[in-house]
């Protein structure tokens, strides 16, 4: 058997999603060493399409971080999304559009999550010529009670591996170990709702139709209107959680498409696939604490929202900027105050994505697409809520102070 290799470093993280690499990046930057280890390729990493929506908060962190000039470049500021549904059943469907720049200032950005982390890929490994050691496997943490924690993992190589640090990062997403790890001390509570539905959600080279997100409540579900980019356009339907992609063929996705999103006046551009379908569940789930000792749990692997709210990697990244001041004030000569506080400070915010993903997911997904007599309590209060919502100045800011994201610390 080969020898393992002893490695030392302040912080182990794993996972390179958007917590994992932001927050090695905060800490680069306050001079704290770290490695980061991960489980796919490069490449893998770099092309893994996902989430789109940036918080103003999330942009403004980005650009503090220095990673910054390609988004802003790039980045497509959106100041405001289209609600689109009937008001009376049966009805043609209207636009009402939610101006997030005239109820609160601000607005988002679009940009891929897999552009932000190919951004910080570059800075670290091109730039700095710091490490990220990929396709690792065998992931393991010990003594995180201690104040030695390790990792310990097989590289690409096949050979065996030791990282000794001062704090480990669980920044492994929804499934990753990190949270079985921290769950192992016996105070874990996980909190979780499932809902009965999925998104089938498609990449296509079209022209975006309409400048801004459109969210469609229909009678046959749920379909988001969006983009990456002035080329590319990402669509979404609500359909059953057990949805086989395979039995979604390009014609009827387009059909369906243009059935839950038609408007008076609206056409759908359509263009070829540029990826293959594929079906995202929808769950709300909290874990916490976030914290076991030395190991801290960011992102997915603590919490996850549907993504009606646009709030995954938003929540990530929020989560990395309180772990990041915490480790930072350790070495600094603090102690452990910081520490103490992370999964606390964390969840408030954690919570109020939580509420508000599933308020935006039950308002405007069916919870019974297709049936002939429907819901009609269920739709009957979608409707009101949805009339609500565009017609009232509170509400419709209430979700836009949301959507935009709140400021850090400020729940
Ligand atoms: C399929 C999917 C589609 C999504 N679509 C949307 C969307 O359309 N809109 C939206 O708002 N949000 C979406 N999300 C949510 C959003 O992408 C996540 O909230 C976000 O990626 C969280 O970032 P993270 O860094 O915490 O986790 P992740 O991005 O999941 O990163 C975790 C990383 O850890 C790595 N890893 C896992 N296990 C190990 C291990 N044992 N060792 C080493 N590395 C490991 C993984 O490969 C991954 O790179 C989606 C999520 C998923 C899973």
């Amino acid at each position: 058997m080969t020898q393992r290799r002893e490695h030392r470093s302040q912080v182990g993280i794993v996972g390179a999603g958007p917590a994992g690499l932001v927050l090695a990046k905060l800490l680069a930057r306050a001079g704290v060493d770290s490695v980061v280890l991960e489980a796919r390729s490069r490449s893998y990493v770099e092309a893994r399409v996902r989430a789109g929506v940036l918080e103003a908060p999330t942009v403004e962190l980005l650009r503090e971080a220095g990673v910054a000039d390609r988004l802003d470049r790039e980045g497509m500021p959106h100041s405001g999304i289209a609600l689109r549904f009937a008001d009376a059943p049966g009805g043609p469907a209207q636009d009402h559009r939610i101006d997030f720049a005239d109820l609160v200032g601000k607005g988002i950005t679009v940009y891929g999550q897999q552009e932000v982390v190919k951004d910080l890929l570059a800075d670290r490994i091109d730039d700095a010529g710091l490490p990220v050691e990929f396709e690792v496997s065998d992931v393991e943490f010990h003594d995180v009670t201690t104040d030695a924690p390790s990792i310990t993992w097989t590289a690409a190589d096949g050979s065996a591996h030791r990282l000794h640090c001062d704090v480990v990062a669980g920044c492994d997403g929804f499934h990753g170990g990190s949270r079985a790890v921290a769950g192992a001390g016996g105070d874990l509570t996980v909190a979780e709702r499932s809902y009965p539905f999925a998104w089938l959600g498609v990449l296509a080279k079209a022209a975006p139709t309409t400048d801004e997100l459109v969210y469609a409540h229909h009678d046959r579900g749920f379909a988001l209107y969006s983009m990456r980019s002035p080329e590319v356009t990402r669509l979404y339907l609500q359909v059953p959680p057990e949805t086989d992609p395979g039995d979604w063929s390009e014609a009827r996705i387009w059909d369906e498409l243009q059935t839950r999103l038609a408007r008076p006046g609206f056409t759908l551009n359509e263009g070829e696939f540029l990826e293959k379908p594929g079906v995202t569940g929808m769950r709300s789930m909290v874990a916490g604490p976030m914290r076991r000792g030395r190991l801290f749990l960011a992102g997915d692997a603590a919490h996850i929202v549907p993504p009606t709210g646009a709030k995954g990697m938003n929540l990530a990244i929020a989560d990395v900027r309180v772990l990041a001041e915490a480790i930072t004030r350790f070495y600094a000569g603090a102690g452990e105050g910081g520490f103490d506080g992370y999964s606390e400070t964390c969840l408030r915010r954690v919570w109020r994505a939580e509420h508000f993903s599933w308020f935006m997911t039950s308002m405007l997904h069916r919870f019974d697409p297709g049936t002939e007599a429907g819901d009609p309590f269920g739709v009957g209060l979608q409707r009101a809520q949805l009339r609500y919502t565009v017609s009232s100045r509170a509400a419709a800011t209430s979700l836009a102070e949301n959507y935009v994201g709140l400021p850090h610390g400020a729940v």
